[in-house]
Protein backbone atom coordinates (compact mmCIF):
# COMPACT_ATOMS: atom_id res chain seq x y z
CA UNK A 1 0.00 0.00 0.00
CA UNK A 2 1.52 3.62 -0.42
CA UNK A 3 1.84 6.19 2.01
CA UNK A 4 -2.06 7.09 3.27
CA UNK A 5 -3.43 9.14 6.30
CA UNK A 6 -6.46 7.48 8.38
CA UNK A 7 -8.68 9.66 11.02
CA UNK A 8 -8.73 8.83 14.57
CA UNK A 9 -11.25 11.77 15.59
CA UNK A 10 -12.46 15.00 14.85
CA UNK A 11 -13.57 18.01 16.82
CA UNK A 12 -15.30 20.48 14.30
CA UNK A 13 -12.92 20.74 11.39
CA UNK A 14 -10.09 19.39 13.44
CA UNK A 15 -8.55 16.62 12.56
CA UNK A 16 -6.25 13.44 14.73
CA UNK A 17 -5.01 11.12 12.60
CA UNK A 18 -2.24 8.96 11.82
CA UNK A 19 0.43 8.89 8.90
CA UNK A 20 1.36 5.61 7.43
CA UNK A 21 5.16 5.73 5.66
CA UNK A 22 7.69 3.35 4.51
CA UNK A 23 9.68 4.40 7.65
CA UNK A 24 6.88 4.36 10.20
CA UNK A 25 3.77 5.65 11.49
CA UNK A 26 3.27 9.45 12.73
CA UNK A 27 0.42 10.97 14.75
CA UNK A 28 -1.21 13.89 12.88
CA UNK A 29 -0.96 17.37 13.50
CA UNK A 30 1.85 16.82 13.30
CA UNK A 31 4.98 20.05 12.62
CA UNK A 32 7.91 18.61 11.34
CA UNK A 33 11.11 20.27 11.90
CA UNK A 34 13.37 21.48 8.96
CA UNK A 35 16.27 19.88 7.90
CA UNK A 36 17.50 22.03 5.04
CA UNK A 37 20.51 20.66 3.75
CA UNK A 38 20.74 16.99 5.62
CA UNK A 39 20.55 18.58 9.27
CA UNK A 40 18.41 20.64 11.40
CA UNK A 41 20.08 23.00 12.22
CA UNK A 42 22.50 23.12 15.50
CA UNK A 43 20.94 19.32 16.36
CA UNK A 44 22.04 15.93 15.96
CA UNK A 45 19.57 13.30 14.84
CA UNK A 46 19.36 11.60 18.67
CA UNK A 47 18.45 15.35 19.43
CA UNK A 48 15.86 15.64 17.23
CA UNK A 49 14.33 12.37 18.32
CA UNK A 50 14.19 13.22 21.53
CA UNK A 51 12.09 16.54 20.96
CA UNK A 52 9.58 13.73 20.40
CA UNK A 53 9.56 15.21 16.69
CA UNK A 54 8.75 11.68 14.04
CA UNK A 55 9.02 13.18 10.68
CA UNK A 56 11.40 16.06 9.56
CA UNK A 57 11.65 18.53 5.79
CA UNK A 58 14.65 18.39 3.57
CA UNK A 59 14.84 20.51 0.68
CA UNK A 60 15.39 19.36 -2.76
CA UNK A 61 17.11 22.40 -4.01
CA UNK A 62 19.92 22.73 -1.53
CA UNK A 63 20.55 19.16 -1.42
CA UNK A 64 20.90 18.85 -5.24
CA UNK A 65 23.61 22.07 -5.20
CA UNK A 66 25.15 20.33 -2.34
CA UNK A 67 25.89 17.26 -2.07
CA UNK A 68 24.03 16.50 -4.99
CA UNK A 69 21.19 14.23 -5.70
CA UNK A 70 22.90 11.53 -7.17
CA UNK A 71 25.48 11.59 -4.36
CA UNK A 72 23.21 11.48 -1.49
CA UNK A 73 21.81 8.40 -3.53
CA UNK A 74 24.89 6.62 -3.64
CA UNK A 75 25.58 6.91 0.13
CA UNK A 76 22.20 5.20 0.39
CA UNK A 77 19.82 8.07 0.76
CA UNK A 78 18.61 10.52 2.69
CA UNK A 79 17.57 8.72 5.70
CA UNK A 80 21.00 6.59 6.02
CA UNK A 81 23.68 10.15 5.41
CA UNK A 82 21.32 11.56 8.62
CA UNK A 83 21.16 8.94 10.78
CA UNK A 84 16.95 9.24 10.36
CA UNK A 85 14.81 6.17 10.53
CA UNK A 86 11.68 8.11 10.73
CA UNK A 87 9.59 9.43 7.69
CA UNK A 88 10.75 12.58 5.49
CA UNK A 89 9.15 14.60 3.15
CA UNK A 90 10.96 16.89 0.82
CA UNK A 91 10.22 20.04 -0.94
CA UNK A 92 10.06 20.24 -4.90
CA UNK A 93 12.61 23.11 -4.97
CA UNK A 94 10.27 24.90 -7.05
CA UNK A 95 9.96 27.30 -3.65
CA UNK A 96 13.93 28.20 -2.70
CA UNK A 97 14.41 28.64 -7.25
CA UNK A 98 12.13 31.40 -7.07
CA UNK A 99 13.58 32.66 -3.89
CA UNK A 100 17.63 31.43 -3.38
CA UNK A 101 18.66 31.08 -7.23
CA UNK A 102 20.10 33.47 -9.08
CA UNK A 103 19.17 34.40 -12.96
CA UNK A 104 16.42 32.04 -13.11
CA UNK A 105 14.58 31.62 -16.56
CA UNK A 106 11.05 29.97 -16.33
CA UNK A 107 9.53 28.17 -19.53
CA UNK A 108 6.27 25.80 -20.12
CA UNK A 109 8.85 22.86 -19.45
CA UNK A 110 10.72 23.86 -15.87
CA UNK A 111 13.01 26.16 -15.15
CA UNK A 112 17.15 27.14 -15.71
CA UNK A 113 18.46 28.85 -12.80
CA UNK A 114 22.26 29.43 -11.41
CA UNK A 115 23.19 28.09 -8.20
CA UNK A 116 23.44 30.63 -4.78
CA UNK A 117 26.42 28.56 -4.10
CA UNK A 118 28.53 28.60 -6.74
CA UNK A 119 26.92 30.11 -9.45
CA UNK A 120 26.55 26.49 -11.56
CA UNK A 121 23.59 26.32 -13.99
CA UNK A 122 21.22 23.97 -13.26
CA UNK A 123 17.08 22.90 -14.89
CA UNK A 124 14.82 22.00 -12.43
CA UNK A 125 11.43 20.40 -14.51
CA UNK A 126 8.81 17.88 -12.78
CA UNK A 127 10.55 15.23 -13.64
CA UNK A 128 13.94 15.53 -13.00
CA UNK A 129 12.17 17.08 -9.24
CA UNK A 130 10.73 14.02 -8.87
CA UNK A 131 14.13 11.87 -9.81
CA UNK A 132 15.70 14.12 -7.32
CA UNK A 133 13.52 13.26 -4.19
CA UNK A 134 13.46 9.55 -5.50
CA UNK A 135 17.08 9.59 -5.54
CA UNK A 136 16.96 11.68 -2.00
CA UNK A 137 14.01 8.42 -1.05
CA UNK A 138 11.68 10.83 0.49
CA UNK A 139 8.55 9.28 2.37
CA UNK A 140 7.02 12.32 0.67
CA UNK A 141 7.19 13.66 -2.67
CA UNK A 142 6.05 16.96 -3.42
CA UNK A 143 5.02 17.96 -7.16
CA UNK A 144 7.00 21.08 -8.42
CA UNK A 145 5.03 23.89 -8.73
CA UNK A 146 5.56 27.63 -9.80
CA UNK A 147 5.56 30.04 -6.82
CA UNK A 148 4.67 33.60 -7.22
CA UNK A 149 5.22 36.62 -4.69
CA UNK A 150 2.19 38.57 -3.22
CA UNK A 151 0.69 40.42 -3.93
CA UNK A 152 -0.23 38.83 -7.73
CA UNK A 153 -2.62 39.99 -9.63
CA UNK A 154 -5.45 37.62 -10.65
CA UNK A 155 -3.89 36.99 -13.84
CA UNK A 156 -1.11 36.07 -12.87
CA UNK A 157 -2.20 34.04 -10.13
CA UNK A 158 -4.81 31.82 -12.69
CA UNK A 159 -1.52 31.73 -15.20
CA UNK A 160 0.44 29.93 -12.41
CA UNK A 161 -1.86 27.88 -11.26
CA UNK A 162 -3.06 26.16 -14.94
CA UNK A 163 0.90 25.46 -15.23
CA UNK A 164 1.29 24.16 -11.91
CA UNK A 165 -1.65 21.81 -12.71
CA UNK A 166 -0.01 20.60 -15.79
CA UNK A 167 3.35 20.24 -13.81
CA UNK A 168 1.32 17.80 -11.32
CA UNK A 169 0.26 15.91 -13.86
CA UNK A 170 3.78 15.50 -15.38
CA UNK A 171 5.10 14.51 -11.41
CA UNK A 172 2.08 11.95 -11.39
CA UNK A 173 3.51 10.30 -14.67
CA UNK A 174 7.14 10.60 -12.94
CA UNK A 175 6.56 9.24 -9.98
CA UNK A 176 7.59 5.28 -9.21
CA UNK A 177 5.04 4.46 -6.87
CA UNK A 178 7.07 1.91 -3.78
CA UNK A 179 4.96 0.68 -0.82
CA UNK A 180 4.43 3.51 2.01
CA UNK A 181 5.79 6.03 -0.47
CA UNK A 182 3.48 8.98 -1.76
CA UNK A 183 3.07 11.95 -3.84
CA UNK A 184 1.76 15.39 -2.63
CA UNK A 185 -0.31 18.02 -4.90
CA UNK A 186 -0.40 21.50 -4.34
CA UNK A 187 -3.26 23.49 -4.25
CA UNK A 188 -2.16 26.92 -5.60
CA UNK A 189 -4.58 29.96 -6.51
CA UNK A 190 -3.47 32.77 -4.63
CA UNK A 191 -6.13 34.58 -2.17
CA UNK A 192 -8.63 33.73 -5.20
CA UNK A 193 -11.23 31.62 -4.20
CA UNK A 194 -12.50 30.23 -7.53
CA UNK A 195 -8.55 29.90 -8.59
CA UNK A 196 -8.17 27.41 -5.48
CA UNK A 197 -11.19 26.03 -6.64
CA UNK A 198 -10.11 25.01 -9.98
CA UNK A 199 -6.82 23.68 -8.34
CA UNK A 200 -8.49 21.30 -5.96
CA UNK A 201 -10.34 19.47 -8.98
CA UNK A 202 -7.14 19.61 -10.87
CA UNK A 203 -5.74 17.86 -8.36
CA UNK A 204 -8.20 15.30 -7.37
CA UNK A 205 -9.04 14.53 -10.93
CA UNK A 206 -5.76 13.50 -11.13
CA UNK A 207 -5.46 12.13 -7.70
CA UNK A 208 -1.98 11.92 -5.02
CA UNK A 209 -1.41 10.37 -1.71
CA UNK A 210 -1.95 13.91 0.12
CA UNK A 211 -2.86 17.58 -0.49
CA UNK A 212 -0.86 20.73 0.23
CA UNK A 213 -1.95 24.24 0.23
CA UNK A 214 1.17 26.35 -1.10
CA UNK A 215 1.26 29.81 -1.46
CA UNK A 216 0.58 30.97 1.97
CA UNK A 217 2.76 32.67 4.45
CA UNK A 218 4.18 34.75 1.84
CA UNK A 219 3.11 38.19 3.26
CA UNK A 220 -0.78 38.12 2.97
CA UNK A 221 -1.13 38.24 6.74
CA UNK A 222 -2.53 35.68 9.15
CA UNK A 223 -6.29 36.94 8.41
CA UNK A 224 -6.20 36.42 5.09
CA UNK A 225 -4.19 33.03 5.33
CA UNK A 226 -6.96 31.46 7.56
CA UNK A 227 -9.99 32.79 4.76
CA UNK A 228 -7.85 31.26 2.25
CA UNK A 229 -7.97 28.05 4.22
CA UNK A 230 -11.38 28.06 5.36
CA UNK A 231 -12.09 28.31 1.36
CA UNK A 232 -9.79 25.67 0.74
CA UNK A 233 -9.49 22.51 3.26
CA UNK A 234 -12.94 21.72 2.74
CA UNK A 235 -12.77 21.07 -0.82
CA UNK A 236 -9.48 18.68 -0.22
CA UNK A 237 -10.36 14.91 0.14
CA UNK A 238 -11.11 14.01 3.99
CA UNK A 239 -9.51 10.64 3.73
CA UNK A 240 -6.12 12.27 2.54
CA UNK A 241 -3.72 14.47 4.92
CA UNK A 242 -3.80 18.02 4.32
CA UNK A 243 -0.16 19.88 4.83
CA UNK A 244 0.20 23.40 5.41
CA UNK A 245 3.66 24.38 3.85
CA UNK A 246 5.86 26.66 5.20
CA UNK A 247 4.22 27.71 8.33
CA UNK A 248 4.06 28.67 11.00
CA UNK A 249 4.29 30.63 14.25
CA UNK A 250 2.51 28.46 17.53
CA UNK A 251 -0.89 30.70 16.65
CA UNK A 252 -0.28 30.04 12.84
CA UNK A 253 -0.81 26.80 13.46
CA UNK A 254 -3.52 26.43 16.19
CA UNK A 255 -5.33 28.34 13.27
CA UNK A 256 -4.57 25.58 10.92
CA UNK A 257 -5.77 22.46 13.06
CA UNK A 258 -8.79 24.42 13.80
CA UNK A 259 -9.11 24.32 9.77
CA UNK A 260 -8.46 20.85 9.06
CA UNK A 261 -4.86 21.18 8.09
CA UNK A 262 -2.84 17.65 9.51
CA UNK A 263 0.68 18.60 8.51
CA UNK A 264 2.85 21.51 9.16
CA UNK A 265 6.72 22.38 8.86
CA UNK A 266 8.58 25.65 9.10
CA UNK A 267 11.62 27.33 10.06
CA UNK A 268 10.55 29.37 12.79
CA UNK A 269 11.54 27.09 15.88
CA UNK A 270 15.28 26.93 14.80
CA UNK A 271 15.75 29.61 12.96
CA UNK A 272 14.42 31.27 15.65
CA UNK A 273 16.39 29.49 18.36
CA UNK A 274 19.76 30.44 16.76
CA UNK A 275 18.46 34.18 17.28
CA UNK A 276 18.13 33.64 20.96
CA UNK A 277 14.54 33.94 20.30
CA UNK A 278 11.97 31.27 22.96
CA UNK A 279 8.27 30.45 22.10
CA UNK A 280 7.42 29.47 25.47
CA UNK A 281 3.93 28.55 27.18
CA UNK A 282 4.24 32.75 28.65
CA UNK A 283 4.32 33.65 24.67
CA UNK A 284 7.98 34.98 22.95
CA UNK A 285 11.15 35.72 24.88
CA UNK A 286 14.30 37.41 23.96
CA UNK A 287 16.95 35.93 25.93
CA UNK A 288 19.35 38.63 24.94
CA UNK A 289 17.24 40.64 26.76
CA UNK A 290 19.23 41.95 29.89
CA UNK A 291 16.09 40.98 32.07
CA UNK A 292 17.77 37.55 32.10
CA UNK A 293 20.80 38.31 33.43
CA UNK A 294 20.26 37.44 37.21
CA UNK A 295 17.39 35.08 36.18
CA UNK A 296 17.59 32.21 37.58
CA UNK A 297 14.36 30.69 37.17
CA UNK A 298 13.55 28.20 34.69
CA UNK A 299 12.81 29.32 30.68
CA UNK A 300 9.33 27.19 30.33
CA UNK A 301 8.50 25.40 33.71
CA UNK A 302 5.86 23.85 31.56
CA UNK A 303 8.50 22.48 29.30
CA UNK A 304 10.96 18.94 29.66
CA UNK A 305 13.82 19.78 27.25
CA UNK A 306 17.33 19.92 28.37
CA UNK A 307 17.48 24.04 28.06
CA UNK A 308 14.22 24.02 30.59
CA UNK A 309 15.54 21.18 33.33
CA UNK A 310 18.93 21.53 33.40
CA UNK A 311 19.42 25.55 32.98
CA UNK A 312 18.22 29.24 34.21
CA UNK A 313 17.52 31.57 31.99
CA UNK A 314 20.15 33.74 32.84
CA UNK A 315 22.53 31.22 32.00
CA UNK A 316 21.04 31.07 28.59
CA UNK A 317 21.38 35.17 28.22
CA UNK A 318 25.15 34.60 28.95
CA UNK A 319 25.52 31.98 26.35
CA UNK A 320 23.93 34.31 23.79
CA UNK A 321 25.65 37.24 25.12
CA UNK A 322 29.07 35.56 24.81
CA UNK A 323 28.19 34.03 21.29
CA UNK A 324 28.84 30.61 22.68
CA UNK A 325 27.39 27.86 20.27
CA UNK A 326 25.80 26.11 23.43
CA UNK A 327 23.18 28.81 23.16
CA UNK A 328 21.34 28.77 20.00
CA UNK A 329 21.88 24.49 20.37
CA UNK A 330 19.70 24.79 23.70
CA UNK A 331 17.36 26.99 22.27
CA UNK A 332 17.07 25.65 19.32
CA UNK A 333 16.04 22.25 21.26
CA UNK A 334 13.98 23.77 23.08
CA UNK A 335 11.93 25.63 20.36
CA UNK A 336 11.17 22.51 18.96
CA UNK A 337 9.99 20.60 21.89
CA UNK A 338 7.90 23.43 22.70
CA UNK A 339 6.09 23.00 19.03
CA UNK A 340 5.86 19.13 19.43
CA UNK A 341 4.57 19.80 22.52
CA UNK A 342 2.04 21.90 21.11
CA UNK A 343 1.31 19.68 18.69
CA UNK A 344 1.01 16.64 21.37
CA UNK A 345 -1.46 18.96 23.29
CA UNK A 346 -3.72 19.69 20.12
CA UNK A 347 -3.58 16.46 19.06
CA UNK A 348 -4.77 15.06 22.79
CA UNK A 349 -7.37 17.24 22.28
CA UNK A 350 -9.52 16.85 19.55
CA UNK A 351 -9.25 12.80 20.76
CA UNK A 352 -10.89 14.08 23.78
CA UNK A 353 -13.38 16.67 21.48
CA UNK A 354 -12.34 19.73 23.58
CA UNK A 355 -9.85 21.34 20.89
CA UNK A 356 -10.96 24.88 21.95
CA UNK A 357 -10.88 24.43 25.30
CA UNK A 358 -7.39 23.25 24.83
CA UNK A 359 -6.86 25.89 22.28
CA UNK A 360 -8.13 28.75 24.52
CA UNK A 361 -5.93 27.43 27.48
CA UNK A 362 -2.71 28.11 25.62
CA UNK A 363 -3.74 31.50 24.17
CA UNK A 364 -4.53 32.38 28.04
CA UNK A 365 -0.77 31.66 28.62
CA UNK A 366 0.67 33.99 26.07
CA UNK A 367 -1.92 36.33 26.83
CA UNK A 368 -0.49 36.02 30.68
CA UNK A 369 3.01 36.39 29.83
CA UNK A 370 2.90 39.24 28.00
CA UNK A 371 0.78 40.78 30.34
CA UNK A 372 3.58 39.43 33.04
CA UNK A 373 6.65 41.18 30.69
CA UNK A 374 4.27 45.17 30.37
CA UNK A 375 4.58 45.21 34.21
CA UNK A 376 7.92 44.38 34.17
CA UNK A 377 8.74 46.66 31.54
CA UNK A 378 12.00 48.99 31.85
CA UNK A 379 11.11 52.50 30.44
CA UNK A 380 13.75 52.85 27.83
CA UNK A 381 14.18 56.49 27.14
CA UNK A 382 13.76 57.83 23.44
CA UNK A 383 12.46 53.80 22.45
CA UNK A 384 9.92 52.61 24.38
CA UNK A 385 6.83 53.16 22.91
CA UNK A 386 8.33 51.20 19.96
CA UNK A 387 9.42 48.45 21.74
CA UNK A 388 7.43 45.19 23.14
CA UNK A 389 8.45 43.82 26.51
CA UNK A 390 10.49 40.82 27.52
CA UNK A 391 7.96 38.51 26.43
CA UNK A 392 5.74 39.83 23.76
CA UNK A 393 2.18 37.96 22.69
CA UNK A 394 3.19 35.36 19.93
CA UNK A 395 3.31 37.43 15.88
CA UNK A 396 0.27 36.21 14.17
CA UNK A 397 1.77 34.92 10.70
CA UNK A 398 4.75 33.58 9.67
CA UNK A 399 5.49 35.51 7.03
CA UNK A 400 5.21 38.65 8.88
CA UNK A 401 8.64 40.71 9.93
CA UNK A 402 9.76 38.74 13.84
CA UNK A 403 8.79 41.55 16.57
CA UNK A 404 10.66 44.47 17.48
CA UNK A 405 13.46 43.08 19.34
CA UNK A 406 13.29 43.60 23.15
CA UNK A 407 14.72 46.69 25.08
CA UNK A 408 17.98 46.62 26.72
CA UNK A 409 17.62 48.52 29.70
CA UNK A 410 21.29 48.85 30.25
CA UNK A 411 22.19 50.82 26.82
CA UNK A 412 18.88 51.74 25.86
CA UNK A 413 19.19 50.53 22.47
CA UNK A 414 16.96 47.83 20.77
CA UNK A 415 18.95 44.24 20.93
CA UNK A 416 19.12 42.97 17.21
CA UNK A 417 16.66 40.33 16.89
CA UNK A 418 18.04 39.54 13.31
CA UNK A 419 21.93 38.96 14.54
CA UNK A 420 22.34 35.29 13.13
CA UNK A 421 25.07 32.80 14.91
CA UNK A 422 27.69 33.71 13.68
CA UNK A 423 28.73 31.19 10.14
CA UNK A 424 31.44 31.56 8.19
CA UNK A 425 30.63 34.11 5.62
CA UNK A 426 29.16 33.62 2.44
CA UNK A 427 28.02 30.10 3.16
CA UNK A 428 24.42 30.53 4.91
CA UNK A 429 22.03 29.61 2.89
CA UNK A 430 18.40 30.60 3.81
CA UNK A 431 16.50 27.63 5.41
CA UNK A 432 13.29 26.05 3.41
CA UNK A 433 11.35 29.24 3.75
CA UNK A 434 10.83 32.78 4.86
ZN1 LIG B 1 12.35 23.76 27.05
Amino acid sequence: MTLHHTLQATDGRARAGTLHTAHGEVPTPVFMPVGTAGTVKAMTADAVRATGARMILGNTYHLMLRPGAERVGRLGGLHRMVDWDGPILTDSGGFQVMSLAKLRKMDRDGVTFRSHVDGSKHRLTPERSIEIQHLLDADVTMCLDECIPFPATEEEAARAMRMSMLWAARCREAFVPREGYGLFGIVQGGVFPELRAESVRALTEIGFEGYAVGGLAVGEGQEIMFQTLDITTPLLPADKAHYLMGVGTPSDLIGGVRRGIDMFDCVMPTRSGRTARAYTSRGVMNMRNARFADDATTLDPECNCPACTRHTRAYLHHLFRAEEMLGPMLLTWHNIRYYQRLMERLRAAILAGRFEDEAARIEAGWEAGAAEAAALKTVVPGAAAALAGGATPLPGNAAAPLAAGDADPTSGVVAADTVPFPVPAGNEAPESNA
